[in-house]
């Protein structure tokens, strides 16, 4: 379970004479001592608390991300409601220049008329 010291070194798993697993760490010391000597199930519940520790900031960042969703959403929705807004008024000038152009031909042509009567 446990995978390395802080120093960098490996850990190893040893039994100690009465048949305890022990984590000790590899890397070369002056005195001939572990930096690290660690029961296996003192380092388990060890690795146990930290992982609620992980879970706990993970459910933290996923609250986080369900806001940010929402956010997302909402901001979805309200860019699709400009574009419609913008559709609408688009068809709306578009529709009022075919107004005018209209006009700008009758007026045109009641003018030829009179012109040519
Ligand atoms: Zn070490």
């Amino acid at each position: 379970m446990m995978r390395g010291h802080r120093c960098g070194c490996d850990v190893a798993l040893r039994s100690t004479h009465n048949g305890k697993k022990l984590y000790v760490c590899t890397g070369n010391t002056m005195d001939g001592e572990p930096h690290l000597r660690t029961l296996w199930d003192e380092a388990v519940v060890e690795e146990l608390a930290e992982l609620k520790d992980d879970l706990a900031d993970l459910d933290t960042q996923l609250v986080y991300i369900i806001q940010d969703c929402g956010r997302i959403d909402k901001l979805a929705s309200e860019i699709e409601g400009l574009k419609e807004s913008a559709r609408k008024r688009d068809a709306k000038y578009a529709f009022e220049f075919k107004i005018a152009l209209a006009c700008a031909v009758l007026a045109s042509f009641l003018g030829l008329t009179a012109f040519l009567s």
